[in-house]
């Protein structure tokens, strides 16, 4: 072994820009923090590139003398805390000193600063000064012009760490993060005004002074903002305010939610989790609230030293902070009359009532249609297993091969009479009951004699066979039996698109367009054609057959693909493929709340069958629940 040495001060800084430097949008993050903590009302950000090329943010702060700027790229130099007691109360955005040490050990770093000019020291008495770094090169201060306030301009990121370069993505996505990275800042800032330039290009100017709804508007559009309830509430020291959207507004990913904690952006499990509690029953399990939500509190009572980012805080009192954010909530939604439950499809009321009455009309006959183009029994096919003719043995005991929670539902159902064999060791008959003549029972759509099964509360399909009782959630099974056809046809080819006559407008983000540009492969396998419209928009020209057929709103579906893409950023072609399918099957399945006549019910439970994990939707939830006679006897207390 090589004897332990002290690195250079150089490659602890390289080393710490690996923690504190990711992309283009933490060098934003930090410089306009920086920015923030010396007091600028206004803050302007330009790149060029997607911020490889270049990185400026000028403030009008307070700025730097000479003395000071020697020491802004040393690290561990700051000037906002002093002793350890500080630590403990933070009220400056940064606080580590190792910002732009890091940044300046990655790329060509300058700083341009003038102090501002106090009311009793005129300002023809303060001079400005700049300073040069690049990678282990610190050039000392010199004299220059300049206006009060600070200018720092970092250029060629990554120019000496290729593996951090080539990680980069295009330039329209690192500057979505970049966007992100603003909004995290801009949102919680609102007296200061700000501006952020792309390629010469103003894309967001945001006046100080500006309302929350307002700086919403900005960056997520205003068809958003406009449909947020505001909130206020206050107590144990605990002040909180925001704006949370109505339950029907719910995301299908969670990256809708924002926490700030005194004025920071914080990702934190425990106001996440208090925020959906206070949604519970509101919105489906597999959808996230909409919400920007602002605690203030003593800095004492919250630790930011947990992340060398500091985007994760521990709170003093996490329990007073649950339930405060958890009934402030809950308590707004109450007051804005939502509906208790609202998961049937939609969830709307009042105006969309027609709208979704015509929409369920034609989702009826889609579903009519879709159960009719269900093959015949003898042609089903099961994946990747051998076909045969001979009907397996009528499974009577629980077959081993699957998860106990599930059984073989097939068995009860006399819909399945001619599936083909699974392949696997069929279980034997067992005394408990005698193998049945199968071939008695009707062909599939036949409507059975008796009933064996019925559909509950327009959302679950109850059944039962000799292992027990069985409980299908029938749009959990649904979603997964379309979404095994999808994958089997985009085996063969794109998707069936459908042209829209009139192209349908989409209100996106700057950081969504750049992710729909990077994935326009991906879109053209699915059936999906969008144009750019106007800054906030795109128009939908062409949209999934399945999903046009089913009635399923354009705008709302493609948000949730969004957020998915958003979601799974670095995955890869085929995993992003499989979340976008699944994404179609949700939306093109019946949902909890639709009727289902017998016909479609048996139809849905004899399609079980040729699926091949039927036991749990694509998500991952069960689409069946069992109790098994076993349970039921010792519920019952028979035994
Ligand atoms: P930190 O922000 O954690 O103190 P940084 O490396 O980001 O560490 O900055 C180092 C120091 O440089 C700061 O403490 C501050 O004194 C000074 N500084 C950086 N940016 C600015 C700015 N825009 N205006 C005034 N001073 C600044
Ligand atoms: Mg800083």
């Amino acid at each position: 072994m090589r004897e332990i040495r002290v690195l250079p001060t150089y490659l602890v800084n390289k080393i710490a820009a690996g923690e504190v430097v990711e992309r283009p949008a933490s060098v934003v993050k930090e410089l306009v923090e920086n920015a923030l903590d010396a007091a600028a009302t206004a803050v302007d950000v330009t790149v060029a590139d997607g911020g490889r090329r270049l990185i400026a943010v000028r403030d009008n702060g307070v700025g730097m003398g000479p003395e000071d700027l020697k020491l802004a790229f040393a690290s561990h130099a700051t000037s906002k805390i002093a002793d350890e007691e500080e630590l403990y109360s933070i009220r400056t955005m940064g606080f580590r000193g190792e910002a732009l040490a890091s940044i300046a050990a990655v790329s060509h770093a300058h700083i341009l600063t003038r102090r501002r000019s106090e009311a009793d020291s005129p300002s023809a008495n303060v001079a400005g000064c700049e300073i040069e770094a690049a990678g282990e090169a610190v050039h000392p201060v010199r004299p220059a012009a300049g206006a009060e306030g600070t200018t720092v301009t970092i250029r060629d990121l990554f120019f000496n760490t290729p593996a951090r370069r080539k990680f980069l993505r295009t330039a329209n996505t690192e500057f979505g993060h970049i966007v992100e990275a603003l909004a995290r800042l801009a949102l919680p800032h609102r007296e200061v005004a700000f501006s952020l330039t792309h390629n010469g290009r103003q894309t967001h100017k945001l006046p100080a002074a500006a309302d929350l709804r307002q700086r919403v508007a900005d960056f997520f559009g205003a068809e958003l903002a406009d449909s947020l309830l505001a909130f206020a509430d206050e107590g144990g020291g605990v002040w909180l305010s925001g704006l949370i959207a109505p339950p029907a507004q719910a995301r299908a990913s969670g990256r809708w939610q924002y926490f700030f904690v005194n004025g920071r952006y914080v990702r934190d499990r425990l106001l996440a989790h208090a925020l959906r509690e206070a949604y519970r029953g509101k919105v489906e399990p597999s959808r996230s609230p909409v919400a920007f939500v602002f605690l203030e509190m003593d800095p004492s009572q919250v630790d930011v030293n947990v992340h060398p980012a500091k985007i994760e805080v521990r709170f003093r009192n996490s329990q007073l902070v649950h339930s405060q954010l958890l009934g402030s909530v809950r308590e707004r939604l109450n007051k804005a009359n939502v509906p208790a439950v609202s998961i049937a499809a939609g969830g709307e009321e009042g105006p969309e009532d027609d709208a979704h009455d015509a929409r369920r009309q034609s989702l009826k006959q889609a579903l009519a249609d879709f159960f009719k183009s269900a093959p015949p029994p003898q042609q089903r096919l099961r994946f990747g297993e051998q076909e045969t003719d001979r009907p397996p043995p009528y499974p009577t005991s629980w077959p081993a091969r699957r998860d106990k929670e599930q059984p073989d539902l097939d068995a009860a159902r006399p819909a399945d009479t001619g599936r083909p064999s699974t392949g696997a060791p069929a279980p034997a008959p067992t005394s408990e009951g005698p193998g049945r003549d199968r071939s008695r029972f009707g062909p599939a759509f036949a409507a059975p004699a008796r009933r064996d099964a019925i559909q509950l509360h327009n959302s679950y399909i109850v059944t039962g066979n000799e292992v027990g009782l069985i409980i299908i959630d029938q749009h959990a099974l649904h979603e997964r039996i379309i979404f095994e056809d999808l994958r089997r046809r985009i085996a063969t080819g794109n998707l069936a698109a459908q042209r829209l006559l009139i192209p349908e407008t989409v209100e996106v983000t700057q950081p969504d367009k750049a992710v729909l540009a990077e994935r326009a492969d991906l879109l053209a396998r699915l059936g999906i054609e969008v144009s750019e419209f106007g800054p906030n928009n795109v128009a939908v020209h062409s949209f999934p057959a399945l999903l046009a057929e089913r009635q399923v709103p354009v705008a709302g579906w493609m948000r949730d693909l969004l957020d998915l893409l958003a979601e799974h950023a670095s995955a890869d072609g085929d995993e992003l493929l499989t979340h976008a399918l699944a994404t179609m099957a949700c939306g093109a399945a019946v949902k909890a709340g639709d009727p289902l006549t017998d016909e479609e019910i048996d139809a849905l439970l004899a399609r079980r069958s040729q699926v091949q994990q039927a036991a749990s939707c694509p998500h991952g939830r069960p689409t069946t629940l069992v109790l098994t006679l076993a349970q039921l006897e010792k519920q019952f207390k028979r035994s």
